[in-house]
């Protein structure tokens, strides 16, 4: 829309793909061909318990395969796709592979499959009406059922409040699960816990880098990674630790009490293919 296109979007677009940065415009272009030529792919990443690396669960992460560039990480086109409205045919495709995915893991490896699969979900999609309807759809068409998917929600997404908020309350009816993505750095993490229909707290990564080095900030970081988790515990929801990027990380975790983790020194985000032969050493006894 005309509303979207001005200076602010380019004050506010972040570039981070190096000198030949593509404009809004044109990046939204190359984006609507990408959707429908396929350039789109998704890497899994588990959620393991950080006692013996047990695959819990997995994410759904989105990738752009760009022609020229390579591979485009979400954080440089999810931004465009959000304000060209892109993200609600984007996210379509996400949900319906990542369910797909799913439960193809179940058919081929039963039990040791992960339970569930999370998929990132922006506000503008918790806005669109019929959204609710869409996600069982999806869950339904893929043999899943709601409690398989875990919808990953930012605090900024929850935060426009009235409209997002019915839909949660709408998914939450229906089974599925909603997980506080990057949880802790937004402005009012504590009052959304009160009033938002979720069942994880993931706790961001930055507090995990830091509560893994020394000094006050480091305590400081800490405390609030505790008090997190503690809170999790009182009202009886999962926390996740993510950003484990080494074993020194996932050892100050599970010592301040959490128990599942997320990072690439747990397992790196992947491709179905390379996630399959990893469940396969699980379904094989060791
Ligand atoms: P997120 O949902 O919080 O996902 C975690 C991000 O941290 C991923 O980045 C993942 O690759 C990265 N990560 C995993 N382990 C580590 C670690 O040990 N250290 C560090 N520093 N990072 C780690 P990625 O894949 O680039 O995605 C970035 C963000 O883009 C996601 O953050 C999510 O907010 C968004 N996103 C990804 N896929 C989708 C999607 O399909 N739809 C929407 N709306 N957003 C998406
Ligand atoms: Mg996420
Ligand atoms: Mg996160
Ligand atoms: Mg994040």
């Amino acid at each position: 829309a005309a509303k979207e296109s001005g200076k602010d979007s380019f004050a506010r677009y972040q570039p981070g793909m190096g000198a030949d940065i593509l404009d809004h415009a044109q990046l939204g272009a190359q984006l609507r061909q990408a959707l429908d030529g396929g350039q789109l792919t998704v890497r899994y990443q588990p959620v393991v318990r950080l006692a013996d690396r047990r695959i819990i669960g997995m994410e759904a992460l989105v990738r752009w395969r760009h022609p020229e560039r390579g591979e485009i990480s979400p954080g440089d086109f999810i931004p465009t796709a959000e304000r060209t409205g892109l993200i609600v045919p984007l996210g379509r495709w996400v949900l319906r592979e990542a369910c797909r995915q799913k439960a193809a893991w179940r058919e081929a490896y039963g039990d040791s499959s992960p339970s569930t699969i999370g998929v990132n979900v922006s506000g503008r999609q918790l806005l669109q009406p019929g959204f609710a309807d869409e996600v069982a759809d999806a869950v339904h068409e893929a043999g899943l059922e709601p409690h398989h998917l875990v919808l990953e929600v930012t605090e900024n997404a929850v935060l426009t409040g009235g409209q997002a908020f019915d839909t949660l309350h709408a998914l939450r009816a229906f089974g599925v699960k909603i997980a506080l993505d990057d949880f802790g750095t937004g402005q009012s993490s504590l009052r959304l816990i009160r009033t938002c229909p979720v069942h994880i707290l993931k706790l961001d990564k930055s507090f995990v880098l830091a509560a893994a080095t020394t000094g006050t900030q480091a305590r400081r970081q800490a405390a609030v990674a505790s008090a997190v988790l503690r809170i999790a515990e009182d009202l009886e929801l999962d926390a996740v630790a993510e950003g484990i990027e080494n074993a020194e990380h996932a050892d100050r975790m599970a010592a301040l009490g959490y128990r599942l983790g997320q990072g690439y020194h747990l397992v790196r985000p992947l491709p179905a293919g390379e996630i399959g032969a990893l469940l396969a050493r699980e379904v094989a006894p060791r």
